[in-house]
């Protein structure tokens, strides 16, 4: 599906601002809605990824749960509709504030990430006369093929528990009289696009599973987090990730045992292509070798290529018919060198006023922008409103 930019009414707004394809957006979540329901996988939607009221609204419309990682995030979450046996909560950094609230609307599960915060959960929970559900979240140890930023199973990164305290960990959740051990979790990485590591993935958790059982424990669900990548180079050939080729790949890989449910937290994959910034230029500058497109957004509003060095395709969309190609370094107004969407970028003849689409910047686009500079935050619009 190809997103469709309506120019006239762009003429009229105040740019740098997010614009929303909510035609795609429902696509993409219908698909994901068939096919998990195929496939039998519960889907809690990331909310990290974009917060936008309106996309959340989306999301929880099309029956998906989701996934915090604040308490910040819960409020949204539930002020959106989603209901509270939906949400689960990660994070290694779990504030009491944060563990109360949850407490208090006693949600789906915490996903818990240390034997110190399951402690203080007991504890919390013993306070209130609650038993809090729980999923550990163990780190595999496996390696992503992503930016090393984005890497969050392999045993070297903050996140998870480690393989070797497998047994100690349930061992000390099972005794603790606040606490109802109801999962597993994982989650390796982020803009995966490589099928192998999900099913490395379902590998490891398989040796785990054997572990488990071994402690004749069998776990309620298996949640195997986010990650699914999109195809940053190709917005509108590969606007719908292949959700069925994912939850397939996870469903055969995983021995799952007689009664078990499989979770999973896109975040990433939902609101990705649905989204694009949406920029003028302000100048174009010419500097000996080289000529650069100077746009009144940057990386207060989209932070990814200057955090991750990541590629985001960068379309002239008030091009002239026919005008010639031309190669821009397309750069910000902050004052960073780092402030870059791209370098020599091909694009038809760039002057100053015209529009350009900084493209698949629905996931941590808007939710990551920053007032760095005194910026204001950038505006949303949506397809369902312009014409
Ligand atoms: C970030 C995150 C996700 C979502 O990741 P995507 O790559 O956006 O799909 C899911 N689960 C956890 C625990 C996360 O931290």
């Amino acid at each position: 599906m190809a997103t469709q930019f309506p120019l006239t009414s762009f003429e009229g707004l105040r740019t740098p601002f997010y614009y929303y394809d909510l035609d795609l957006l429902r696509k993409t979540l219908e698909i994901i809605r068939n096919e998990a329901r195929k496939q039998r996988v519960v889907v809690h939607y990331a909310v990290k990824a974009n917060a936008n009221p309106r996309i959340l609204s989306h999301v929880q419309m099309a029956g998906l749960g989701a996934d915090c990682v604040s308490g910040g995030e819960i409020r949204a979450a539930l002020q959106t509709g989603f209901s509270s046996d939906k949400i689960v909560f990660a994070g290694v950094g779990k504030a009491d504030w944060e563990i109360n609230l949850a407490l208090d609307h006693d949600i789906f599960c915490f996903n818990v990430e240390s034997l110190p915060e399951l402690e203080v959960i007991n504890s919390l929970a013993a306070a209130k006369s609650k038993v809090a559900r729980v999923a550990l979240r163990i780190n595999p140890d496996v390696q992503a093929d992503t930016h090393h930023y984005i890497r969050t199973g392999s045993k070297e990164n903050k996140f998870g528990i480690n393989l070797s305290d497998l047994e100690n960990i349930v061992e000390s959740a099972r005794a603790m009289s606040h606490i109802n051990l109801v999962g597993i979790h994982f989650h390796i990485g982020s803009q995966i696009t490589e099928m192998n590591n999900f099913a490395g993935l379902a590998a490891r958790v398989n040796e785990i599973q054997d572990r488990l059982t071994a402690l004749h424990w069998i776990p309620e669900h298996v949640n195997l987090g986010g990650g699914l990548g999109i195809d940053y180079h190709h917005p509108d050939e590969a606007s719908i990730p292949d959700f069925a080729d994912y939850f397939a790949t996870l469903r055969r890989m995983l021995k799952l045992r007689p009664d078990q449910t499989l979770h999973v937290e896109p975040g990433r994959s939902v609101v990705g292509q649905c989204g694009s910034l949406i920029a003028r230029v302000l100048y174009v500058k010419q500097a000996s070798e080289k000529q650069f497109a100077i746009l009144d957004a940057g990386m207060t509003e989209l932070i990814r290529p200057a955090l991750y060095q990541a590629y985001h395709k960068i379309e002239h969309i008030s091009a002239a018919p026919a005008a010639p190609v031309q190669k821009y370094d397309v750069v910000g107004p902050i004052c960073e060198s780092s402030d870059c969407f791209g370098k020599e970028v091909d694009l038809p003849l760039v002057k100053r006023g015209d529009f350009i689409a900084i493209r698949s910047a629905g996931a941590y686009g808007e939710i990551m922008s920053s007032n760095y500079n005194c910026r204001p935050n950038p505006a949303s619009y949506f397809s369902d409103d312009l014409h």
